[in-house]
């Protein structure tokens, strides 16, 4: 797929908020590129007001090309400030022939998202929009801030949100732009070549641009549409919980999720999730068990949520 850093851009005469959106971060994700080409095509048919800015980033361009999730590394586990501090020192020094695909990547996209927030006249705001290889209910994570939070239930978004779900990651994209100007988001949409997770990214657009300030509440007649879409796709899950703790796996602890297990799902107290070499990993409580870990490598075996209720998404915890 042919994509440009700048996949579209739509600025309105009058001030306000700017919503970023990120899409191909991993670059076998396309289905964000469609769904921000979709909303920049819904406003810039003019019909609808709006103020501020919407800028659509193409996240991995040389894997977006090539379909892969990445080239060398994984673009969005490198967002630290060390990792960005090291990327600002190599610039410094016009040392731009990196042999690493992702740092010439990571550069150019630390660069506009700079930019945006530069030239922004008004709050800015992040979703990174992402889609997954099996099929599952699409959903919402962020951080714990305060700002993360209301943003999410300003949204009214009727998908389940995670809440904590990004302190638990380490280099996210979001995670770092939340404390580096942003607000920020991270959406996923449903499985990759699903035609249905375009429309849900585009969905969640639409009600993200609402809940920044970008359009008013309705002003785009399909947002209602939108919302009852989203709804429709929850099915029994709840729309806000957090996440507990994670349950982090080495490669050598034959580590091996029990089959069955959706993206997001319920789990009893005293269920078995999983095996490893140690014998049997069981629910302690009734919980929600989120991402099991069923096909690649990685570090977390799953993470373990509460349900919460969304009116406390706008207040501050301790
Ligand atoms: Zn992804």
């Amino acid at each position: 797929m042919e994509v440009s850093r700048e996949i579209g851009r739509l600025v309105a005469e009058a001030p306000g908020a700017t919503l970023i959106a990120v899409a191909g971060i991993h670059g076998n994700e396309h289905a964000g590129i469609h769904a921000s080409r979709r909303v920049l095509d819904r406003l810039g048919r003019g019909d609808v007001g709006f103020t501020g800015e919407v800028l659509a980033l193409a996240g991995n361009v040389g894997a977006i090309e090539e379909g892969r999730r990445f080239v060398n590394h994984d673009l969005n586990r490198v967002w630290s400030d060390a990792q960005v501090a090291a990327l600002d020192a190599l610039n410094a020094h016009h040392e731009h022939d990196a042999p690493i695909a992702e740092h010439h990547e990571q550069r150019d996209l630390l660069a506009a998202i700079r930019a945006a927030i530069a030239r922004a006249r008004g709050p800015v705001f992040l979703v990174d929009l992402h889609s997954t290889s099996a099929a599952g209910v699409p959903f919402v994570a962020c951080g714990m801030s305060a700002e993360q939070r209301a943003f999410i239930a300003r949204a009214e978004l009727p998908l389940p949100s995670i809440i904590g779900l990004e302190d638990k990651v380490d280099g996210a994209l979001s995670a770092y732009w939340n404390a580096h100007g942003c607000t920020a988001v991270t959406v996923e949409g449903g499985q990759h070549d699903d035609p249905a997770t375009i429309d849900n990214l585009e969905a969640v657009l639409l009600l993200v641009l609402e809940a920044a300030g970008v359009v008013a509440k309705n002003a785009v007649p399909e947002a209602a549409a939108a919302r009852a879409a989203l709804d429709g796709r929850r099915g029994d899950l709840p729309r806000m919980m957090e996440v507990v703790s994670r349950f982090a796996i080495t490669p050598d602890q034959g580590f091996t999720m029990m089959p069955g297990f959706r993206n997001v799902d319920y789990a009893r107290a005293l269920q078995l999730l999983a095996r490893d070499k140690n014998g049997e990993i069981r629910a302690t409580a009734d919980g929600i068990v989120i991402l099991p870990l069923y096909q690649g490598q990685g570090n977390d075996g799953f993470f373990w949520g509460r349900a919460i209720e969304p009116e406390g998404a706008s207040h501050s915890r301790e």
